[in-house]
C-alpha cells in the first residue's frame, strides 16, 4: 500500500513514521524543511509538492492544523492530482462544514472519504496508539480502518461524512474544559500545601480521576513525562486547543445547544493565548491559575 501523507508536525510526524515502519511506502510532504528531513530520517520517502506526492498513492493522509488549509490543499493538490479511486483520509481536527465539503468535492471527482480526526496527543501518535473517530460510509469503513491500522490503538465508526469531527469536537470540549478543572484542582492543592505528587495519586485514583490528571498532568516531574516536564513545549499548542473550542462554540451555536462551561473554557485560552503563549502546550495554563505566568518562556 502507498501512502502520501501530507502534513507532519507535532502529529504528522510520528504518525507517517508509523506507516513506514509497518512496511508501507510513504510519500511525505510539508512546507517546513526540518519536518521533511525527520521524516526521511524514520523512513519516508519526500516529495517536493503535495500534488506530487499524491500522484501514485492509493491512500492519501492528510494532518493539517485548520480547515482552510485542508480546503486549499483538496482543492489545488489533492483532487486534481491523485489517483483515480484513492482513498482520501483527513485526520486533521476541523469544522464540520469544511469535512463534508471536501468529502463531497472528493466523492464527485470519483474519490473514497473521510474524515478520521484522532484522539491521544503526541506521545500517542509517536507510539501508534491513537484513537480514531471516523466518518464515512459504511462500505468504506473496512478499508479506512485498514488504511489507519499502524497508527492507532482503535479506530471508531462515528457515521457519515462529517461524524467523525462533530466526535471529536465534543471531546475536546471536554478536554478543555477537564484540563482547566484540572489546573485549577493543583493550584489550589498547594496553595492548601499538599504536595502535587501525594495529589496526583489521590486524584489518580478517586473520583477526580481523568485522562488530564493521569495521562497528562499538568505539573513538571509528576506523573508520565508530559510537556509540563519540558516547559510545555511541543504537546498540543494552546492556539489548538483554543481553535477546537472556537469550533465547538460555533457548532453549539448553529445547533442551540447550551455548552456554558465550554465558552468559558473558550474565554480562558483566548486569554492565556492572547498573552503571548498560543504556541505552549495547553497545559501551562496551570501557569496563569498558579499566577506564575511570568516563569513560562513566550512563543
Ligand atoms: P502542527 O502545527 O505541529 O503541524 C501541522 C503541519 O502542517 C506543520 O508541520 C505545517 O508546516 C504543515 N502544513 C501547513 N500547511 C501545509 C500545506 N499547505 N502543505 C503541507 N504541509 C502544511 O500541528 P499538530 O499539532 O501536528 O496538529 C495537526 C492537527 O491535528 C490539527 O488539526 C490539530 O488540531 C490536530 N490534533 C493535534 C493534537 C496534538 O496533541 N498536537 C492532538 C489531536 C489532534
Amino acid at each position: 500500500m502507498t501512502i502520501a501523507f501530507i502534513g507532519l508536525g507535532n502529529m504528522g510526524g510520528g504518525m507517517a513514521a508509523n506507516q513506514a515502519r509497518a512496511g508501507r511506502k510513504v510519500m511525505a510532504f510539508d512546507l517546513s524543511a526540518d519536518a521533511l528531513a525527520r521524516a526521511m530520517a524514520h523512513g519516508c520517502d519526500t516529495a517536493a509538492s503535495a500534488a506530487e506526492a499524491v500522484k501514485a498513492a492509493d491512500v492519501v493522509i492528510t494532518m493539517l492544523p485548520a480547515g482552510p488549509h485542508v480546503r486549499a490543499v483538496y482543492a489545488h493538490d489533492i483532487i486534481p492530482n491523485a489517483k483515480p479511486g484513492a482513498l482520501l483520509i483527513d485526520c486533521s481536527t476541523i469544522d464540520v462544514d469544511s469535512a463534508r465539503s471536501v468529502a463531497e468535492l472528493a466523492v464527485k471527482a470519483g474519490f473514497k472519504a473521510a474524515d478520521a480526526p484522532v484522539s491521544g496527543g503526541t506521545a500517542a501518535a509517536d507510539a501508534g496508539t491513537l484513537a480514531f473517530m471516523v466518518g464515512a460510509e459504511a462500505d468504506d469503513f473496512a478499508a479506512v480502518e485498514a488504511a489507519l491500522g499502524p497508527m492507532a490503538r482503535v479506530v471508531i465508526h462515528a457515521g457519515a461524512s462529517g461524524a467523525g469531527q462533530a466526535a471529536k469536537i465534543c471531546n475536546n470540549m471536554l478536554l478543555g474544559i477537564s484540563m482547566l478543572g484540572t489546573c485549577e484542582a493543583f493550584a489550589l492543592a498547594e496553595k492548601l500545601g499538599l504536595g502535587a505528587d501525594r495529589f496526583f495519586e489521590i486524584a489518580s485514583k478517586s473520583s477526580g480521576q481523568c485522562w488530564s490528571v493521569t495521562s497528562y498532568c499538568p505539573v513538571e516531574g509528576v506523573g508520565p513525562a508530559t510537556p509540563a516536564d519540558r516547559n510545555y513545549d511541543g504537546g498540543f499548542a494552546s492556539a489548538m486547543m483554543l481553535k477546537d473550542l472556537k469550533l465547538a462554540q460555533e457548532a453549539a451555536a448553529r445547533a442551540g445547544a447550551a455548552t456554558p462551561l465550554g465558552a468559558q473554557a473558550e474565554a480562558l485560552y483566548a486569554l492565556f493565548a492572547g498573552q503571548g503563549y498560543a504556541q505552549r502546550d495547553f497545559s501551562a495554563v496551570l501557569q496563569m491559575l498558579r499566577g506564575q505566568i511570568y516563569t513560562l518562556k513566550k512563543d
